[in-house]
């Protein structure tokens, strides 16, 4: 049985090196930008696989987008292997697709973990209607954490400003820019209210997609970009799960074959499958490979494009 796993994972690794190799050609040579896979899972609790989020680093600046649980301990390791924009205590910017729990709940952990360790500015969070809300809701539960560390008696209390967030609800169009990055928010397909950014930077054009059904948005915020970073589920897969869960996927996430058929007309110069179900990763990639015969790779935790 080990030795079986063994293979598997052998050839699911030589898979994915060949078509990341494919992907290396497709880098721009003077790439300043990186995205970097802080979380790829979902909502199962796969000790490999953090809940979805991902990071876009440019120019000294790193920009979240969603922050699933295990957030703040992947950015540390990130930090570790070299990015020191992933510092906990220099976050400072995210973007939430949606509301739905895998997205948001180390929303709690960004807020805190890095005040406990030094954050001294408030984080910057854009999200749809709820977020304001929901950001408030958390502090609210926290007051108890937060009054303990800023009397005269706490820890925190020379960066009182640490733990305080700014949440911007937004909608389609362009909602953030600094001298890094313009980010655009498009609207995606999903259970409620969600959006997928696309962000420009000097070097590099990056597209995220949340959970979402196919949507011709997403196609036009692509547009040749040089990044899509998009859902994907294998049908043999799915035909492992309930009927309702069968049902609310086909209306609100996106199969494999559909992906291809997408992101052969967004045509993105590197296609990378994040928050994904496969009955494997080699299953994942060989379906793929049934439809989609562009540069792709199916995203691993701390992998950096
Ligand atoms: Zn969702
Ligand atoms: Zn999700």
């Amino acid at each position: 049985m080990r030795s079986a796993l063994s293979a598997i994972a052998f050839c699911s690794l030589l898979l994915h090196s060949a078509v990341a190799s494919a992907q290396e050609a497709q880098k721009p040579a003077a790439s300043k930008t990186i995205v970097v896979l802080l979380g790829t899972g979902n909502p199962g609790p796969d000790p490999d696989r953090s809940g979805p989020a991902t990071a876009i680093v440019v120019n000294g600046s790193a920009y979240l987008v969603d922050f699933g649980p295990g957030v703040v301990r992947r950015a540390q390791a990130a930090f570790d292997k070299g990015i020191k924009e992933l510092q906990p205590t220099r976050l400072r910017v995210a973007f939430v697709t949606h509301l739905h729990s895998d997205h948001t709940v180390g929303y709690s952990d960004l807020i805190f973990t890095p005040w406990t360790i030094g954050r001294r500015f408030p984080l910057e969070v854009y999200g749809p209607k709820g977020i304001k809300d929901m950001t408030d809701h958390i502090l609210a539960a926290y007051s108890v954490d937060i009054a303990t560390r800023t009397n005269p008696d706490g820890n925190q209390r020379g960066f009182p400003e640490g733990h305080n967030v700014n949440a911007h609800e937004v909608g389609p169009g362009v909602i953030y820019r600094d001298s890094n990055v313009t980010v655009t928010a498009f609207p995606t397909k999903h259970a409620m209210e969600s959006y997928g950014y696309r962000f420009d930077t000097p070097d590099r054009s990056i597209v995220i997609s949340g959970d979402t059904n196919p949507t011709q948005a997403t196609i036009d915020a692509c547009r040749g970009c040089d990044v899509l970073i998009h859902e994907a589920e294998t049908p043999a897969w799915l035909a492992t799960r309930l009927e309702t869960f069968r049902r609310f996927a086909a209306k609100y996430h996106t199969t494999t074959g559909e992906l291809a058929e997408l992101a052969s007309k967004a045509k993105p110069r590197l296609l990378i499958l994040y928050h994904y179900n496969g009955l494997s990763n080699e299953e994942l990639v060989t379906d793929m490979l049934k439809h989609y015969s562009r540069p792709f790779v199916v995203g691993r935790d701390l992998d950096v494009y």
